[in-house]
């Protein structure tokens, strides 16, 4: 695969902060993931968790609001994605047009394409529902899927605001909010976007579980997380030497 390949390297440092204790896993049995979705990992060819994994699908596996950091590569999408579709499958199959469970935003098309083809492969022959919503392509469709049924929604902010603005999609229902590459949105002009979504009052509070990830940790970053995170764990994983 094209991720770092951890073994070949040499220390990797872990800072973990926030109240709660997570003890790291060290296989993805142990990890307390649905065989289904155990399965299908086996069938994408991991064999075991990368370091961010390791440490981040024990605190999301609680729920706990997460703000993330590590490089490209490290295996951030697997990292949310497994325990969210846990939790989507531990609950009620039955959804609401319009309105996911859980929502992720990306920067780009190919960022939101390239989660979509992961979070479809975890969860293959299940019930759950994946749809994605960019810009740059028609609407139409993207909608029409949307408004059928969807439990978990990829997207890209400008998108996602349109839709949501047109009503297409609500937030009433959503119990996991994950924004990636959180550095990159910023630096991509989507901060207003960002905003509007973590302040959008449809979006409730109670029960929600949010997560925030990023290559870097600049103060703007900082801020989003302290403005919007509850009660999160702070993780950094990086790569010393190498
Ligand atoms: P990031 O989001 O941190 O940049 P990705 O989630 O895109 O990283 O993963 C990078 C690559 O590593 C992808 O090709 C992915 O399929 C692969 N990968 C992720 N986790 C594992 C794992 N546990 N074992 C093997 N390959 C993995
Ligand atoms: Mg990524």
């Amino acid at each position: 695969s094209a991720g770092i390949n951890f073994d070949k390297l040499g220390k990797v440092d872990v800072k973990v902060s926030g109240e709660g204790e997570f003890t790291p896993i060290t296989s993805f049995e142990e990890s307390g993931l649905r065989d289904y979705l155990l399965q299908n990992v086996k069938k994408s060819g991991y064999s075991k968790p990368t370091p961010i994994q390791k440490y981040a699908i024990p605190i999301i596996m609680e729920k706990r609001d997460l703000m993330g950091c590590a490089q490209t590569g490290s295996g951030k999408t697997a990292a949310f994605l497994l325990p969210i579709l846990h939790n989507i499958m531990q609950e009620n199959r039955n959804l609401t047009p319009g309105k996911p469970q859980c929502l992720i935003v990306a920067p780009t098309r190919e960022l939101v394409i390239q989660i979509y083809d992961e979070a479809r492969k975890f969860s293959i022959g299940s019930w759950v529902k994946v749809c994605l919503a960019y810009g740059g392509a028609a609407s139409n469709h993207q909608s029409n899927k949307i408004g059928s049924g969807c439990h978990l929604l990829v997207a890209t902010p400008g998108r996602l605001m349109d839709f949501v603005n047109k009503g297409i999609i609500s937030f009433d229902d959503l119990k996991f909010l994950v924004l990636d590459e959180a550095d990159r949105m910023l630096d991509m002009g989507f901060r207003d976007s960002i905003e509007k979504i973590c302040a959008h009052e449809t979006i409730t509070k109670e029960g929600l579980t949010t997560l925030m990830f990023s290559a870097t940790f600049p103060e703007e970053i900082q801020r989003l997380a302290g403005a919007y995170l509850r009660d999160y764990i702070f993780l950094t994983v990086g790569i010393i030497g190498g």
